[in-house]
């Protein structure tokens, strides 16, 4: 089965919300306009359930088959924007200049409800689909907040997926890979603490200056020295701050930046190394470093069972040419991987062909592939809930 007729047939009107959103962004929590706009759209559709504010400004639609009680399946859609000014030129560009939808989550979120509306309108599985719209999935961990409001045990899911568009990805394409698949992303900043002085007197400093260049260069060595060349790690010092006036040492330096890791262990290593080397160098120079590291989202990670089914959704769809299962990961970040940790599933990439890269200001999302990505989620229900099968 490659993309449904009456999905076919419902690409106008998918492209048209998607449009809508658009123009509309907002950030984080504060998608009150999508959330109110999802929620009414799922109401229209008849499904059984339609709850808001879970984690914040989350929603859930719930909409049970015909045939009969079985498992929930939980799909998920991300709703925010990015703080990004506009650049596409689209005659349905953001209308609110600092704030855009550079991810595609406007896709993400119409795709998802032409989804809804296609399954309340059809209903032909057994069990429960819950479609999830979650907020802040640009750094403000929305996933989490579902979570911890209870979306897995309240709506009884048993398993999740979820989707993202990707760029140069040609339309009709998909591509998954098992086990971890996107990074684990963490936040350090180091205050480096010395003694100021006169720049002429260093004699009389303890310069945080060359301390903290000292330690921008000594991280390095914790992935190029110390990691297995096999296991990926990033560790990037992307700010440095410290210092006014061209003659006076600073009495302290601050440095921030990001680590990104595929697996756990690599993630533990990273954390106490990155202080360690940081402070041992300070030491080195007479100065003191305060070390503040933040983990934030953890790796996505796909679990085997339901890849393989990804897989096989994805190759009816598209035939399984299109759809690529071996590709690499990707050291961006993703909090689905909070829904991933609670219960099985995968995340899949569909191809959104020519555009601009995630997160550029150029960015829109390709609506051809729309037929793609609701064709995905009607099968995917239909075949993981089908009256035939368990
Ligand atoms: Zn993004
Ligand atoms: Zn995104």
């Amino acid at each position: 089965m490659p993309v449904i007729n009456r999905v076919a047939e419902m690409q106008d009107q998918v492209a048209e919300w998607r449009r809508h959103l658009h123009q509309n962004p907002e950030l984080l929590y504060d998608v009150h306009e999508t959330s109110k706009f999802v929620a009414e759209k799922l109401r229209s559709f008849g499904c059984d359930i339609v709850e808001t504010g879970i984690g914040k400004t989350g929603v859930v639609g719930i909409i049970k088959g015909s045939q009969g009680d079985g498992p929930v399946i939980g799909f998920r859609a991300d709703m925010d924007a990015l703080p990004i000014f506009e650049t596409s030129g689209k005659a349905w560009a953001s209308r609110t200049p600092g704030k855009a939808h550079s991810c595609g989550h406007d896709g993400h979120t119409a795709m998802l409800l032409g989804a809804a509306q296609y399954l309340a309108e059809t209903r032909n599985f057994k069990g429960s689909v819950a479609v999830i719209f979650q907020p802040a999935e640009e750094g403000g961990a929305g996933a989490l907040a579902m979570i911890n409001d209870g979306l897995m045990e309240k709506f009884g899911i048993r398993q999740v997926y979820g989707m993202h568009n990707e760029p140069r990805l040609p339309v009709g394409n998909f591509a998954i890979r098992k086990g971890s698949t996107m990074a684990a992303a963490d936040t350090f900043e180091i205050t480096i603490h010395g003694r100021g002085s006169h720049a002429a007197q260093p004699h009389l400093s303890i310069d945080p200056i060359l301390a903290a260049s000292h330690i921008v260069v000594a991280l390095q060595s914790i992935v190029s020295r110390e990691t297995d060349p096999l296991k990926s790690l990033v560790v990037t010092v992307a700010s440095i701050h410290g210092g006014e006036a061209n003659n006076v040492i600073p009495a302290f330096v601050k440095l921030g930046g990001t680590v990104r890791t595929l697996l756990p262990e690599t993630r533990d290593f990273a954390e106490k190394r990155l202080a360690e080397v940081a402070q041992s160098t300070a030491i080195a120079h007479g100065a003191t470093a305060e070390v503040a590291y933040r983990r934030g989202y953890p790796v996505t990670f796909n679990h085997d069972g339901e890849t393989d089914f990804a897989v096989e959704i994805a190759s009816r769809v598209a035939g399984p040419k299109a759809v690529a299962t071996d590709v690499p990961p990707h050291m961006g970040a993703e909090d689905f991987s909070y829904m991933l940790e609670k219960r099985p599933g995968a995340f899949i990439f569909i191809g959104n062909g020519d555009t601009a890269s995630l997160h550029n200001a150029a960015y829109d999302f390709n609506d051809e592939a729309i037929p793609y990505g609701v064709s995905y989620w009607v099968t995917l229900a239909e075949t993981a809930l089908s009256a035939q099968a368990a």
